[in-house]
């Protein structure tokens, strides 16, 4: 594998309580990362300052989402320049749940990406396809399109540095259906060729492209071994004693 710094994240989602987090936090502060891994949670934005005062160093707290402007009159949005103000590092765009439940389209996602890398406030850009969209054979197609729309709005090539790119098959999200290690590698493999023939070489071997859909901890040691798979966005499973030995396999 590329000297790519294994990433792990846990998406909470809507999940949890004060009391829940502690427990999770309790348990994730006895992990030795030793530097092999970058492990980032993303609690209900209601739990971020809890989350940010009681993770030990080496665990980064990511929020859920973030809005493409500053400040101003947006009911119910928070902003980067927010989100660092209060010590986040980074942020989940474009997840399915957003796109889908919350009508997010392509380019809306896009520009929130922009405005986030602008406050350098770093990125987990989630791409995927449907199942209709997989069994119609236009895996390749949305995922580019999806990914595409993010990369023109990356006009910095140095930005790439703070930008993952989960790649989550929207039939493999919450369902308990993942993809087989076979079936994500070769998604992985479109979308760095993508990003060395369209941005550059440089940003295709050094940008993480993690993998994210009913991860667990009996299928991610072979999703792990996969050379362009470089970790996990995990959603169910990150809130349980699982996650620990998801985690694991990269140590
Ligand atoms: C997610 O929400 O990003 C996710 C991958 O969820 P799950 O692991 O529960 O499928």
């Amino acid at each position: 594998k590329h000297n790519r710094k294994p990433f792990v994240g846990g998406n909470f989602k809507m999940n949890g309580s004060r009391a829940m987090l502690k427990e999770i936090i309790d348990r994730l502060n006895t992990l030795e990362l030793k530097n092999h891994v970058e492990v980032v949670i993303s609690p209900p934005t209601l739990y971020i300052d809890q989350a940010h005062k009681s993770v030990r160093e080496g665990i980064s707290i990511a929020a859920q989402n973030a809005f493409n402007c500053t400040k101003g009159a947006y009911t119910g949005e928070i902003s980067p320049e927010q989100l660092k103000d209060v010590g986040v590092d980074w942020v989940i765009l474009g997840h399915s749940e957003r796109r889908e439940i919350f009508k997010e389209a392509d380019d809306f996602v896009a520009s929130k990406v922009a405005h986030a890398l602008k406050c350098d406030l770093k990125v987990i850009a989630c791409i995927g396809e449907k199942l209709e969209e997989r069994e119609a054979n236009k895996t390749e197609e949305v995922v580019i399109r999806q990914l595409q729309a993010i990369a023109k709005n990356i006009d910095d090539e140095k930005k790439w540095e703070i930008v993952v790119i989960a790649y989550e098959p929207v039939w493999a999200i919450g369902t308990g259906k993942v993809a087989t290690p076979e079936q994500a590698q070769e998604v992985h493999v479109i979308i760095r060729k993508w990003l060395a023939e369209n941005v550059s070489e440089k940003v295709a071997q050094e940008t993480r492209i993690i993998y994210g859909g009913s991860v667990n901890d009996a299928n991610s040691p072979e999703l792990a071994k996969q050379l362009d798979i470089d970790g996990f966005l995990v959603g169910g499973a990150s809130l349980t004693e699982k996650f620990i030995k998801i985690i694991e396999c990269f140590i």
